[in-house]
């Protein structure tokens, strides 16, 4: 019996908040713990929109808590989950996810909130010493740094959720040495290249949100559908890994593999390069990090290489795609540079999806917004809210400078 079950054993099943349980990651986790229930406890569910589907979760997973937006659709919900008999207390309001992320019954916190939105419940689940599974990227790139020295602090076992950094932590040697120290020479990351790996820069303008979602290898939630696709969630990926691995920029790289069978590769200096491998789907990265250092059944389906015949690799192309550009140049600046590209990316998506701006302007309005905010130190969680405060208005003026010449017809 491992460490980890015996504990189990002693202490009934591990306790875990779900936050942004109706997303694609929160889904996927669910659908991981209810093949464990000795061994997950929901304890705290959230959602922000999807309120109806949060209460089919509560009904079934019958948590301690349900965390919801708006204070109106948590007297509602909370009206139909006591006719029915479930014990959920329901909560609103984003101080409601801080609280839940820091209670006593919670063993690990599941950050599956997408954006900046995340980083006050992260922050608060890192400063109480909980085994965190970060999904969330963005809290990660906009304070990484803030967050570790924290986990440092406090004990926070911080483990990654996204598949090419959960693969990089598969690879790694289980001492957590510094990268030097244990011999390696660089991280890389794989990308699969998105829904236009082949499509010529001139077609971007034309691009719908629709085309920008619909991608080839993931079903992923909108926004991360979008950086996708304009390679920017492997710049946001480049900063994460530089965070949670402690690594410099140059010590990380990216190669384009089209299939997303390997999820990511770690080289050491004897030239060894380890690679993990799977078929795409989080359950696989989620399952690995709920029960760590344990491997439990993901209900995911076998690798059948032999099926897939061949991987396929390439360069990726920062012409194409100069966002990709734009995060490792804020990676090397540091400061409050990774901030304040998160907070342009974030307006410039949305603006995006909403018909507002084209496809094609998306990293110009980025890098418009980086090369006018002054770069300025930010160590202290309140300076990083407040340069991405000011580089959120910042964009929301290059947006509508573009006008509706930016966006798609
Ligand atoms: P999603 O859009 O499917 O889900 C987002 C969740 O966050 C939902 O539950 C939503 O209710 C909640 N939410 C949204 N805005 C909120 C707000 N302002 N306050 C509180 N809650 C809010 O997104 P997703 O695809 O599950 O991605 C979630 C995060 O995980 C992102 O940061 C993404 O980059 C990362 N990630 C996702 C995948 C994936 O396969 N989906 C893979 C790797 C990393
Ligand atoms: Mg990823």
């Amino acid at each position: 019996m491992s460490q980890h079950e015996r504990s189990a054993a002693k202490s009934g099943p591990d306790g875990v908040a779900v936050l942004g349980a109706t997303g694609s990651i929160g889904v996927s986790t669910l659908r991981v713990m209810a093949l464990h229930p000795k061994r997950f406890q929901a304890v705290a569910l959230s959602a922000f929109q999807r309120v109806s589907e949060l209460r089919e979760q509560c009904l079934q997973f019958r948590p301690r808590y349900a965390v919801v937006h708006a204070v109106e659709g948590a007297y509602a919900l909370q009206h139909e989950l006591d006719a029915a008999g479930c014990p959920t207390t329901v909560l609103a309001g984003p101080e409601a996810l801080e609280q839940v992320a820091a209670d006593p019954a919670v063993a690990t916190v599941v950050c599956g909130i997408v954006g900046a939105a995340g980083l006050k419940s992260a922050w608060a689940a890192v400063a109480a010493g909980k085994r965190v599974l970060f999904a969330n990227k963005e809290p990660l790139v906009m304070s990484g740094h803030l967050l570790m020295d924290l986990a440092a602090q406090t004990g926070a076992e911080l483990l990654p959720l996204d598949s090419e950094h959960n693969a990089v932590f598969q690879c790694l040697p289980p001492s957590r040495v510094g990268l030097g120290q244990a011999g390696v020479r660089r991280i890389l990351l794989t990308c699969s290249g998105g829904p236009f790996r082949n499509t010529p820069a001139s077609a971007f303008a034309a691009v719908t949100p629709d085309q920008a979602c619909a991608h080839p290898r993931w079903s992923m939630g909108r926004k991360i559908s979008v950086d996708s696709a304009t390679l920017m969630n492997k710049g946001l990926e480049l900063i994460e890994a530089c965070r949670l691995f402690h690594a410099a920029p140059e010590q990380v790289d990216v190669v384009i593999h089209p299939q997303s069978v390997i999820h990511s590769l770690v080289e050491y200096v004897d030239g060894s390069v380890l690679a993990q491998l799977g078929n795409p789907d989080m359950r696989t990265p989620i399952a690995h990090a709920l029960a760590f250092p344990d491997r439990i059944e993901a209900g995911v389906a076998r690798l059948n290489l032999p099926e897939i015949g061949r991987l396929d690799f390439e360069p990726p192309d920062e012409t194409r795609f100069p966002c990709l550009r734009l995060a490792r140049q804020a990676a090397i600046t540091g400061a409050s540079a990774p901030a304040v590209l998160n907070a342009a990316n974030e307006v410039a998506v949305e603006a995006f999806l909403a018909g507002r701006l084209s496809f094609a302007a998306i990293p110009e309005v980025i890098e418009s917004v980086l090369a006018a905010r002054p770069v300025v130190p930010v160590e202290t969680l309140e300076a990083v809210i407040a340069e991405d405060e000011g580089a959120r208005r910042d964009a929301q003026q290059a947006v509508a400078a573009r006008g509706r010449k930016g966006a798609f017809a």
